[in-house]
């Protein structure tokens, strides 16, 4: 059972209760959209500086300057990743999955950023080109590059299964951060957090609203580019559910690596400036 049924009788002005009008949110017209031209034409003459290759069922860190870009590729066959994302200065500042779902909505593609935590909350990475922009939503509902998922993690697992595995996003993503910066796993998974699942197709089902997941239109020769707003450390984890067309928590689908490519700009792009971090100062910190 999904959701159970209502146990309470409708009001008589249910339906103009239902009828009012929704409201976005965060409206995000008053921000400045990105300058798409200038970054783009920082491209021009840029060099790859750094290729790291994601193994199966496994996760790599990366760092990408800031003012850089760096792309995630598709190689191989069909295949999900999960991204986290975090200042290179601080682990206490990282990717807020949730503010950037409000803002941009569940799904991420070009010209959208990647938010940062309170109480930071500035861009650490603005989506520069997405060759599954054409995805769009299907009849599902479903999408690509989602912002609603968390990352696969083994005590989801245990909790509806009873089960044991070793490598779900979660704990791919605990050792790639730990090899990267020294600290035991124990702490490490501490700052692993909701990620940008890259490439998954998702959305929620029409008659109960569950997170669903299907097989990824993804390619060998998609890919997902950022320019990095400031300097980040990544990690990504190539799911154990390959393309996520039926379990993520096991050894049975099939799993291609990712490649990670960093490429550094002649020059950054004009007028380009790297964000600070949020100017609001709350009274009692
Ligand atoms: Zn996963």
């Amino acid at each position: 059972m999904s959701r159970p049924s209502p146990e309470h009788r409708p009001p008589p002005d249910a339906d103009e209760r239902r009828a009012v009008r929704p409201v976005v949110c965060y409206p995000v017209d008053a921000l400045a959209p990105p300058d798409l031209d200038s970054y783009r034409a920082a491209r021009l003459g840029w060099e790859r500086v750094a290729a790291v290759t994601v193994p199966p069922r496994d996760a790599r860190s990366f760092t990408v300057p800031a003012g850089c870009f760096f792309r995630i590729v598709s190689v191989e066959g069909p295949q999900v990743g999960d991204l986290n994302l975090w200042s290179a200065d601080d682990l206490g500042e990282r990717f807020f999955s949730g503010k950037t779902r409000a803002l941009h909505g569940t799904h991420v593609t070009t010209g959208h950023r990647l938010w940062s935590s309170l109480p930071f909350l500035r861009p650490l990475a603005t989506i520069t080109d997405d060759t599954l922009d054409w995805y769009g939503f299907d009849e599902d509902g479903g999408g690509v590059h989602d912002v609603i998922g968390t990352r696969c993690d083994p005590y989801t697992h245990r909790l509806l299964t009873g089960g044991t595995y070793h490598h779900c996003c979660h704990s791919n993503l605990t050792r790639a951060l730990a090899a990267q910066t020294g600290l035991p796993p124990a702490q490490a998974k501490r700052h692993v957090h909701d990620v940008l699942n890259v490439f998954m197709c998702t959305g929620f089902t029409r008659d109960t609203h569950q997170y669903f997941m299907k097989a990824s239109p993804v390619r060998p020769g998609d890919y997902l580019e950022f320019f990095a707003e400031v300097d980040l450390l990544g990690a990504l984890s190539a799911c154990p559910g390959g393309d996520c067309s039926a379990e993520h928590s096991s050894d049975v689908a099939r799993c291609y690596p990712l490649l990670i490519e960093v490429y550094r700009p002649k020059a950054p792009p004009a007028g380009w400036v790297s964000p600070a971090r949020n100017s609001y100062a709350a009274p009692d910190a």
